[in-house]
């Protein structure tokens, strides 16, 4: 049995993620605590009653350490996702990561703790968008030199960080395919450039409206054609169903640090 913790509880992923866990065809997984932040009014809730599935006998607490589990699922914002990896750090819990918006030492912190426990970060947990993370390294490195390329996301009014962590992985994986270093060749805003288009760099466009759940586009454009690859997410679900993949494939590993790549079997 993996009793698997869920924080940020009543937030859009959390709740999603009380719900897959519920719904998991795995009978081996387990809702065994659901964590929302102090002072919220739904500490003391029924977990599935916040998500809506009837109650699961699983009261929302304010403190990790008020919570009996082996595995957590951590969707949240930066800081309390530093502080619970700290925490699974050092009481041997296995940790699956979906909050974005890291620093680049913030992300070394991450993989640091994967020295200790076994831990998956990634900042798209969907299965989709993972393989579209696959072939782009094929689609880059044969259209990428001959073209100019271009990031473009979409997310709903509510999301705080920009571009999105998926957009900036999308950004990642041209680059090092192209031998290149994203911080030298993003380009984020293009106001009050007066120039042509420089081919070495990879340009990023943020969209922020309604409902949208994700989503993503890169573009190779040449002289002559253009190819797209896009990924749309249609519901939260698609991220949860990949964190609950996650959660079951770390179940049987080792300490280390990995991303939905390895989850997936698709590490060149
Ligand atoms: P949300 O605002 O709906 O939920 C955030 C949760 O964090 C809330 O429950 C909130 O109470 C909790 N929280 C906020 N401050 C806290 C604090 N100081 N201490 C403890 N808890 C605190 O956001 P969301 O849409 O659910 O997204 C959460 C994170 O997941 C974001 O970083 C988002 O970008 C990321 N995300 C990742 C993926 C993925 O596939 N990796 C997919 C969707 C969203």
């Amino acid at each position: 049995m993996l009793n698997i913790a869920v924080t940020g509880a009543a937030g859009r992923m959390g709740r999603t993620l009380i719900e897959a866990v519920h719904r998991s065809e795995n009978e081996q997984l387990r809702l065994s605590a659901a964590v929302q932040r102090e002072g919220s009014s739904l500490i003391g809730a029924d977990a599935g009653e916040l998500a809506g599935l009837g109650r699961l006998g699983v009261p929302i607490v304010a403190d990790l350490a008020d919570a009996e589990f082996d595995l957590l699922i951590d969707f949240t914002l930066v800081e309390p996702s530093l502080r619970n990896l700290e925490y699974c750090r050092n009481n041997d819990k296995r940790l699956v990561i979906g909050t974005t918006g890291f620093d680049e030492r913030q992300k070394d912190t991450i993989s640091e703790a994967g020295k200790d426990i076994p831990l998956v970060f990634a900042a798209n947990m969907s299965v989709g968008m993972n393989l579209c993370f696959h072939m782009l390294k094929q689609m880059s490195e044969v259209l990428g030199a001959d073209s100019d390329i271009e990031i473009i996301e979409t997310h709903h009014r509510h999301k705080l960080d920009s571009p999105s962590g998926t957009a900036l992985r999308l950004g990642e994986v041209v680059a090092d395919s192209l031998g290149r270093d994203l911080n030298e060749c993003a380009v984020y805003g293009r106001e009050g450039v007066s120039e042509p288009r420089d081919r070495n760099t990879i340009g990023f466009a943020t969209v922020r409206a309604g409902d949208v759940v994700g989503d993503h586009t890169v573009l190779f454009a040449s002289e002559g054609e253009r190819v797209e690859l896009t990924h749309k997410a249609s519901s939260r679900m698609t991220f949860a169903k990949g964190a609950v993949r996650a959660a079951q494939w770390l179940q049987d590993q080792s300490a280390g640090y990995y991303d939905m790549q390895d989850v997936l079997g698709l590490r060149d």
